[in-house]
């Protein structure tokens, strides 16, 4: 079948897309292999479309790009926020614990812990300062004019909280009990037995360090401390 330039033309689109009739298409082939003038145009539009494709894939390609670097700062930033809310937390969790539980020991000063004998037996540590953060007890046998003896150390420390800010409460009772027996188990039963431990003195220790001495920084330190009840 023969067509017309015009004819042509306008069935090139389809003819292009591959969406014309079986005849058409053949009918278009037949008119190209005789037109050049048609051809040409069949050429345009080819060329139309693949520009069309490149600019698009080239822009598509574009976005594809930015869209993968704004991914990436957006998981950058989630990053950093994340380890800076981390690093906050730490901040403040140490320096809570810093201020509540880092200790200072409480030096001696006449009339800051007085020591009764309690009508059970033990003795009564009265604390008579504001407030502490924790009390520490020792007791040891020492040999003074060539007799041995069990005596006891204490002291208290402070904390920061307890130091600066806190307020003693009224109703609190500083006070905390030496047991002057022990449980002492010779093997010769199945039970403890009570022993008398007969604490002779309480000394308060006054030192420097901190917090918890060793037996041997004990003894060291005992010419420093400072007796405060006697039998
Ligand atoms: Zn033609």
């Amino acid at each position: 079948m023969k067509i017309s330039c015009e004819i042509t033309k306008d069935l090139i689109p389809l003819y292009h897309d591959e969406v014309c009739s079986n005849q058409s298409r053949i009918a278009v082939e037949e008119h190209l292999q005789e037109c050049d003038d048609c051809k040409k145009y069949l050429d345009s539009i080819d060329s139309d479309f693949i520009q069309v494709n490149t600019v698009k894939l080239a822009e598509q390609s574009k976005s594809n790009v930015l869209k993968g670097i704004k991914k990436k700062l957006f998981r950058k930033n989630v990053m950093i926020s994340a380890i800076s809310v981390i690093c906050a937390f730490a901040v403040l969790f140490g320096g809570l614990l810093f201020v509540f539980h880092y200790q200072l020991p409480i030096s001696y000063e006449k009339g800051l812990v007085s020591v009764k004998m309690g009508d059970n037996g033990m003795l009564d540590v009265y604390f008579k300062g504001n407030d502490y953060y924790c009390s520490y007890e020792w007791t040891t046998t020492i040999e003074k004019d060539g007799i041995k003896q069990n005596v006891a150390y204490i002291y208290y420390t402070d904390s920061i909280w307890t130091k600066y800010f806190s307020k003693p409460k009224k109703d609190r009772e500083y006070k905390y009990s030496i047991n002057n027996n022990y449980w002492f188990n010779d093997g010769s039963s199945k039970d403890d037995i009570e022993v008398k431990r007969e604490i002779s003195a309480v000394y308060y220790l006054d030192y420097s360090d901190i917090p918890k001495l060793s037996k041997e920084d004990l003894i060291k330190n005992s010419s420093k401390a400072v007796l405060i009840w006697e039998k």
